[in-house]
């Protein structure tokens, strides 16, 4: 097993102005047994920092280090890792123990009775067992992709990589093998990472996620961190779902104008703007509330644009009354709650629940209130500045 560092990778494709910079100046430090998840929109470098760890592809800048050796120069076969894939990459004419134990076969010097007893353990570990005999094609993806999983953990590497290897199965068996795969990598204790753009994938699987955007980082944090602390706007509305509500204004006076409503900033608040001017305000729709009442504080009122029963909550985009513009924005309510299409309500965020970001560069300068703050151990750098009042 090993921690992965890297040292200023910059990944780019092509040459001078036509270049992509896919991967750019990202540093981390990943620990020996930690479950790391690479989550990001399509295109923003994701896979290709996996395979720069993998050494299937090479960085134009920066270093990778597996434990303590440093890898630039070694390629995929020498680095001890082993990969799953999307589309599982299993042979068709091999069959299912021969696809585990051809890894096996050509890269040690196992007896063939220590190869099939590993071989089988893994296939028990993943429920395969009784597929041994078979081929890829008598499987159905699920069972392909345990299969996959299965040789990847007979190989017993240092380092497991996995891009984005359950996309491929329906949404039910999705679920299930996101409980296997994060049971299997607690017992292993094996280094993971693991790619995915599917937010839900990354909080519910990661120790910690890696947050891309454009081959950037945005920001590295526990998925608690991520949701309740996001560093800038990107990851506040890239990380739950449905995304977090936004409404862009000006400051003046200590009050923030957006098309529909003004806000009065709480003293907290308004210290951390400063002098600000532009500056958009955050907030979860579980945080809004829908009422007859208009004098809740910074209430304002809307009407009721589309309901989205899920159960036990409902979505309900409403827009406010006062906007200039047919944008709705969404709040969470409970779902025995009857709310009609076209009905008029009040809304509201208590102060406690805002985030607030600044508008040009998109960082945050503002984070909510936690009840809790000590319980979700959170890293001194994304604490609420220590203040009274919201
Ligand atoms: P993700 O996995 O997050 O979807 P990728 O790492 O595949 O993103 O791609 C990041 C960026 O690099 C994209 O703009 C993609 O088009 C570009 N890219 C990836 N691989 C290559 C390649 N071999 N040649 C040129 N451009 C590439
Ligand atoms: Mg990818």
């Amino acid at each position: 097993m090993a921690s992965i560092t890297l040292d200023d990778v910059t990944k780019r494709f092509g040459e001078g102005g036509e270049a992509v910079v896919a991967v750019d100046d990202v540093s981390l430090d990943i620990e020996d047994g930690e479950f790391i998840v690479f989550v990001g929109p399509s295109g923003s470098g994701k896979s290709t920092l996996m395979r720069i760890v993998a050494g299937l592809e090479t960085q134009s800048e920066g270093d990778v280090f597996i434990g303590d050796t440093l890898v630039n120069q070694l390629g995929p076969r020498a680095r001890d890792i082993a990969m799953v894939f999307q589309n599982y990459a299993l042979y068709p004419n091999m069959t299912v123990e021969e696809n585990m134990s051809f890894g096996l076969k050509m890269s040690t010097d196992l007896s063939d009775d220590e190869i099939e007893r590993q071989v089988t353990d893994a296939a028990e570990m993943m429920g395969i067992g009784n597929l041994l005999d078979n081929t890829p094609g008598e499987l159905s993806g699920g069972q392909q992709q345990r299969v996959a999983l299965g040789r990847a953990i007979v190989r017993d590497p240092n380092v497991f990589l996995m891009d984005e290897p359950l996309s491929n199965l329906d949404a039910k068996l999705r679920t299930t093998m996101r409980t296997e795969i994060n049971r299997l990598q607690n017992d292993l204790g094996v280094t993971t990472l693991y790619v995915t753009h599917d937010q839900t994938e990354a909080m519910t699987m990661g120790d910690r996620l890696v947050v891309l955007n454009y081959g950037e980082l945005q920001q590295v944090g526990t998925p608690l961190e991520c949701f309740y602390r996001p560093a800038n706007r990107f990851v506040a509305g890239f990380i739950g779902s449905p995304s977090m509500n936004f409404f862009e204004g000006e400051v003046d006076d200590g009050t923030l104008s957006v098309d529909g409503f003004d806000y009065d900033l709480s003293e907290r608040m308004r210290s951390n703007v400063g002098d600000r001017t532009e500056v958009t305000l955050g907030g979860r729709p579980e945080d809004f509330d829908l009422s007859d009442d208009p004098s809740g504080e910074n209430s304002f009122e809307v009407a009721v644009d589309v309901v989205e029963p899920m159960g036990s909550i409902s979505y309900v985009y409403v827009r406010p009354v006062d906007r200039s513009h047919d944008d709705t924005f969404v709040v969470e309510i409970d779902g025995q709650r009857p709310v009609s299409e076209g009905q008029r309500m009040y809304t509201h965020i208590p102060s406690q629940d805002v985030h607030l970001f600044d508008r040009r560069t998109g960082k945050t300068i503002h984070q909510r209130r936690l009840d809790n703050e000590e319980g979700l151990s959170l890293s001194a750098e994304t604490q609420a500045a220590p203040s009274s009042g919201d």
